[in-house]
């Protein structure tokens, strides 16, 4: 019987069958550096057929898989299991990037066919030559995958507008876990014929099927935007220059909320500061609308109390943003440990609440940490980040922060997934009877549990 690599360099062909230690060390650790797994082999199909051959041989010989995309997730769900944790004695993991097939796009009825390891930048470069554009962005553009954004849902700082991943998915291309290949793939905007299964799949973070191809609608986007950086005393007067906003008539393409620490973080890392004025808060609002754009902008914030400075350019205004877009980044090139990392969301009224409790988190615990929370302040959104957080302490940390959100009635994902990261904490965001239904669906789907084990249930 050939080994394992040779039967997959029959599919794939051997160049892309990796197994030497040091080129499979790359694939092995996620972006956060905090999960590092084990795998025997990687290997990276260029076509949905390879894909299929891959899982049917995994199917036949009961080997786990894992899938990855651009290796941007931020929960440890696009990395296999650690060695010794893989419930099967073989684990491959399967890489999308040389999956980067784009279709022509449909002008007329608006959509793409994008393969699943096409990066997001470049579906939208591709829709942006047709005057067209992708709905979802964010940070990680230019590696996250179509593969990866529909498997946890992303939603991203155009969420407020274009709403999540999922609102995006038109039609779906997978292999499913005994190799057979689902092709939902109409472009109809109104088709109610059965289940909506790329529904179920989109967010099903690696557990369902292995997504090969994807049908995405695409926007029109504005003609004009005007980008604004507006300091803030205070949480609330985000959320009430978003209503001020909009009742003026004007169109939020985007809301989003840094704190001073998280802005001094990015300045240390050469980001320009975008108001000469420190705050507690600094808001990025990007509007678009159809009159005198700049002046309902300024009359909006001049209604708010609790401004303190603020500063407009026409968009794209890329300095604007890079404040916000790089705080990711900082972040992970400033913490001492693997930043504690947790998305989380609450209902936009207890936002203030939210982060105050939140950022009260380590001086409660008496551990020496440092929080740093931003995030898409128009959908509730908070990304809380503890950096230089002892191992020991990581638990209780994870524990606070969801009381905290459990408490407010929030959710402990609110957009990048549950992972390997929070796998232990999913009954705190579902209940038994839902829980139960899940676990149904996934053992239909794949009965011997060798998609990415370890993710979603733990
Ligand atoms: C700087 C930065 C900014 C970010 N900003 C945001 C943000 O604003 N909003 C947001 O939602 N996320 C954000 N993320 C998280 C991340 O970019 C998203 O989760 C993204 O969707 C992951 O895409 P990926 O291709 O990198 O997937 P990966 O990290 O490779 O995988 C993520 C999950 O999807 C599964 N998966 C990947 N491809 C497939 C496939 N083809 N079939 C089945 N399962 C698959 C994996 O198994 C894993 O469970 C950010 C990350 C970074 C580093």
């Amino acid at each position: 019987m050939p080994s394992l690599p040779d039967r997959l360099a029959g599919i794939v062909g051997a160049p892309h069958v990796l197994t030497d230690a040091g080129t499979l060390a790359g694939y092995l650790t996620d972006w956060t550096g905090r999960w590092t797994g084990a795998a025997d082999a990687v290997v990276r199909p260029r076509t949905t057929d390879e894909v299929a051959a891959v899982v049917t041989l995994c199917a036949a010989e009961g080997i786990s898989l894992c899938v990855q995309g651009g290796n941007t997730g931020l929960v440890g769900g696009s990395i296999p299991p650690a060695a010794g944790d893989a419930p099967t004695r073989l684990t491959i993991l399967l890489s999308t990037a040389r999956m980067t097939g784009l279709d022509d796009v449909d002008v007329i009825g608006r959509s793409v066919g994008a393969q699943a390891g096409a990066t997001l930048d470049a579906v939208d470069r591709h829709a942006a030559a047709h005057g067209l554009r992708f709905g979802v962005d964010l940070a990680a553009r230019e590696s996250a995958t179509a593969g990866g954004v529909v498997a946890t849902n992303a939603g991203g700082i155009r969420m407020i507008r274009h709403g999540n991943t999922r609102s995006q998915v038109l039609g779906i291309e997978a292999v499913l876990a005994d190799g057979r290949i689902l092709r939902r793939w109409s472009p109809l905007i109104k088709d109610n014929v059965g289940y909506d299964l790329p529904g179920l799949l989109t967010g099903s973070e690696g557990t369902l099927a292995v997504i090969t191809k994807v049908l995405f609608s695409l926007v029109t986007p504005p003609e004009a935007t005007t980008v604004a950086v507006v300091a803030l005393d205070r949480v609330a007067a985000a959320t009430e220059l978003i209503a001020a906003a909009s009742r003026r008539g004007l169109v939020v393409e985007a809301a989003e909320i840094m704190t001073e620490a998280g802005v001094d973080l990015v300045h240390a890392h050469g980001a320009r500061r975008p108001v000469a004025q420190p705050a507690p808060f600094e808001f990025v609002f990007e509007v678009s609308g159809a009159g005198a754009v700049d002046e309902e902008l300024l009359a909006a914030i001049e209604g708010i109390d609790g401004v303190l400075d603020a500063v407009a350019e026409p968009g794209p205004a890329q300095a604007l943003w890079a404040a916000r877009e790089n705080h990711t980044e900082a972040i992970a090139r400033s913490t001492t440990t693997p930043v504690v990392k947790l998305d989380v969301s609450v209902p936009i009224r207890a936002l203030p609440e939210a982060f105050d409790r939140l950022h009260a988190v380590p001086g409660d615990l008496g551990v020496e940490c440092r929080p740093i929370l931003f995030g898409h302040v128009g959908d509730g959104n908070i990304h809380a980040n503890y950096l230089d957080v002892p191992a020991a302490d990581v638990h209780r940390v994870t524990e606070a922060v969801f009381a905290v959100v459990t408490d407010l009635g929030g959710s402990i994902s609110a957009e990048h997934g549950i992972g390997r990261a929070k796998a232990a904490w999913i009954r705190l965001g579902r209940s038994d009877v839902d829980i139960d239904l899940m676990r149904t669906l996934k053992t239909a789907l794949d009965p011997h549990g060798l998609l990415n084990p370890g993710v979603l249930f733990g």
